[in-house]
């Protein structure tokens, strides 16, 4: 029997097994009747989740993260909270409530109101000054989450988690670099851990059902508190009655990446074991729970089976399938978070609400419903009607998906070899490895859904004629640049860079700087690092981030220089994940320019002239470079859908195809879901 499907207990309550659903500010917290939010999380109980945590849940007004948060004052709020509550359990799972106070990071323009922490010190991420609580304040604050709790039980929850680390007002408190006061709520460690403890206490005080702490275990920040106080906080949180400690790594300030596709997977879990050992060697047997950077069962249970944690917190892995933990025996068909937070984290920190890139359905599910499942005999439903698909990139796969669910004849075309279009690309990546499981993924998920793929093919309209509809999403092809020598034989464009690496010299010009160019950099840079096991990408990064006495990162395989007319370097890449990516090929000794007017493209490499002063005195310079390579943008592949408009055979364009602009995974998947759904 599996580590992971032993059943475990926090306080009274049983788990049916040791993987708990994370909690994840959905952005759908105070939308409609809360019907929503509630039908994302039953989805979740029916593939398996156990124990649900929710989003963070503020006590009070002023502790709201934004707008789109719950607030347990607000009766609204309230209402949609037992719904979700009633339907959950209706499904067989269980519930806790977050209990919520962002502190310094809750944004100022959400409700007029000026955010309040332990000391007035300015956030970077909320992009404002808080006022120091009063004690008065503290006092209230820690009656308001003791309030919480017991709305929490009286609405029907079955614990609660007590939200103390990522750098929230528990947290705050607790850190020297947010904590300036010197009375008995600040100074040193003792006194800071106060409200904190203060908070568990009264919490525990007010009801009986299991008490969760969230904690940090490493802030990564700099001058914050020290690993030896981040345990005795810790054991501090359990003397007070917590039942259990859920370890959180790092800010939203943190400058060290925590939760990127660039993380390796388990990268934090021995910070989480630290602390398990703290809470034993001070005589408590709650459980410890681990988190952050755990994708898949299979790592899930070698942490667990190791005995470095006791229970296991995977939060983005639910959004990306539901049923990941009902899977767990069949890896191959489980859709695996890439880590790229594009549809999730970065849509938490402002109002859209959170979804999943690789599983547009996330968060939509009754907007969405799935059909019901294939009867028992058979894994293929009749269909009366066909559909081509054309191109398999992520627009196809996802429309082939949806088609194939909605029980249609689908057949997938694509010109390459194996499916997957630019995610092919983008697994090569050294941290993007995971894409390559949304490939793995659909290689499996669709044949099983009955949908033939058919591979290594350039298909004509005329191949097309029998089909009732045709999806086009033969997606985009790089754009070209109208530069003198832009023809000369060392000029590629990126598509050609990434699959001929090995001719591309070593000192490279990359003509652009969007996100596929960021990537390529990184890869051209560090070609070594791509496809290393989990154990030397955590040395790797350890080494890189300075969190090892061996500092320093492995010198860069080539000169690399990127960059582009206007804009920042990365730009189209998510907020969370951009800082993350460009401090990476920074690091790498990549050379990134901006502002920069192109001139020629000679055998010597690329001639620029720099208008970032403004002033253009016609000087120009030499970027060296054996390669150059043309990442400029893209432009939609449109010959099929011309002739199939041209046959008057019925299709639909999709992805990038449709839209070459801006365009993004994000959008590539939802486009095919809606547009295959509407079919
Ligand atoms: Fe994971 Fe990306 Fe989906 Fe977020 S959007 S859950 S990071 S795959």
């Amino acid at each position: 029997m599996p580590r992971w499907s032993e059943p475990a207990r926090i306080g009274a309550l049983e788990l049916k097994h040791r993987i708990l659903m994370g909690s994840m500010h959905m952005n759908l917290e105070t939308v409609g009747d809360g019907s929503d939010l509630a039908a994302f999380y039953v989805e979740r109980v029916r593939g398996g989740a156990d124990l649900i945590v929710t989003g963070g849940i503020a006590v009070n007004r002023v502790g709201a993260g934004g707008r789109g948060y719950a607030i347990l004052t607000e009766p609204d709020d309230v209402r949609r909270l037992r719904r979700v509550a009633r339907d959950v359990h209706a499904a067989g799972g269980t519930i806790a409530l977050q209990l919520f106070h962002a502190g310094r990071y809750a944004f100022e323009s959400a409700f007029g109101m000026t955010p309040v922490a332990p000391s007035a010190v300015y956030s970077g991420f909320s992009r404002c000054e808080p006022e120091a609580m009063s004690d008065e304040q503290i006092r209230q604050t820690i009656d308001d989450f003791a309030a919480g709790a017991r709305f929490a039980v009286e609405a029907g929850f079955d614990a609660v988690e007590i939200m103390a680390s990522e750098g929230y007002l528990l947290n705050q408190f607790a850190s020297p670099v947010t904590n300036l006061r010197d009375d008995e709520w600040g100074g040193d460690a003792g006194r800071r851990a106060r409200f904190p403890s203060e908070v568990v206490r009264a919490v525990r005080r007010a009801v009986d059902v299991p008490v969760i702490a969230r904690t940090s275990g490493a802030d990564l920040m700099k001058g914050s508190s020290t690993a030896d106080e981040h345990d005795a906080l810790a054991v501090e949180l359990v003397r007070a009655g917590a039942d259990a400690v859920n370890v959180g790594i790092g800010w939203h300030e943190s400058r060290t990446p925590t939760v990127q596709g660039l993380v390796p997977h388990g990268m934090w879990i021995e910070v989480a074991a630290r602390l398990r050992g703290a809470v034993r060697a001070a005589g408590f047997d709650v459980p410890v729970i681990g988190s952050n950077r755990i994708n898949s069962m299979t790592q899930a249970e070698e942490v667990l089976a190791a005995g470095r944690v006791d229970l296991v917190s995977m939060a983005r892995p639910f959004l990306a399938d539901p049923a990941i933990v009902a899977k767990a025996g069949r890896p191959d068909f489980v859709n695996t978070c890439i880590g790229c937070n594009e549809a999730c984290i970065d849509r938490s920190i402002g109002d859209a609400a959170v979804s999943c890139l690789v599983n547009p359905r996330a968060g939509r599910e009754l907007r969405f419903p799935l059909p019901d499942p294939p009867a028992a005999s058979s894994t293929v439903r009749a269909s009366t009607r066909r559909f081509a698909v054309v191109g398999a990139g992520p627009a196809g796969m996802q429309a082939a998906l949806t088609l194939a669910q909605a029980g249609h004849a689908v057949d997938l075309f694509d010109a390459e070899s194996r499916i997957g279009g630019q995610f092919r690309l983008a697994c090569r990546v050294p941290g993007k490895e995971d894409f390559g499981e949304t490939i793995r993924y659909f290689e499996n998920e669709l044949p099983r859904l009955g949908v033939a793929i058919r591979l290594g093919r350039r298909v004509t309209a005329a191949d097309l004629a029998g089909y009732e509809h045709v999806v086009v999403a033969t997606g985009v092809e790089p754009r070209a640049v109208d530069l003198p020598g832009a023809d000369l034989p060392h000029v590629l464009n990126y598509h050609q860079a990434f699959d001929a690496l090995d001719t591309v010299g070593r000192r490279v010009a990359v003509i652009g700087a969007g996100g596929i160019a960021v990537d390529l950099s990184e890869l051209l840079a560090c070609p070594d690092a791509a496809g290393i096991d989990d154990e030397a990408a955590r040395e790797r990064f350890a080494r890189s981030h300075g969190l090892t006495e061996s500092g320093g990162r492995a010198p860069s395989a080539r000169q690399v220089t990127i960059m582009r007319r206007s804009g920042r370097i990365g730009a189209g890449i998510g907020p969370s994940t951009r800082w993350a990516v460009v401090a990476s090929i920074r690091s790498a000794g990549v050379q990134t320019l901006t502002d920069v007017a192109y001139r020629r493209i000679t055998d010597d490499g690329v001639w620029i002239a720099e208008s970032g002063t403004g002033v253009d005195d016609g000087s120009e310079r030499l970027i060296p470079a054996d390669t150059v390579v043309i990442a400029a943008g893209q432009e939609p592949s449109t010959t099929l859908a011309a002739e199939l408009a041209g046959g008057g055979i019925p299709h639909t364009v999709i992805g990038g195809a449709r839209d070459a602009s801006g365009l993004n995974a994000v959008r590539a998947f939802d486009d095919a879901l809606q547009a295959a759904t509407a079919l």
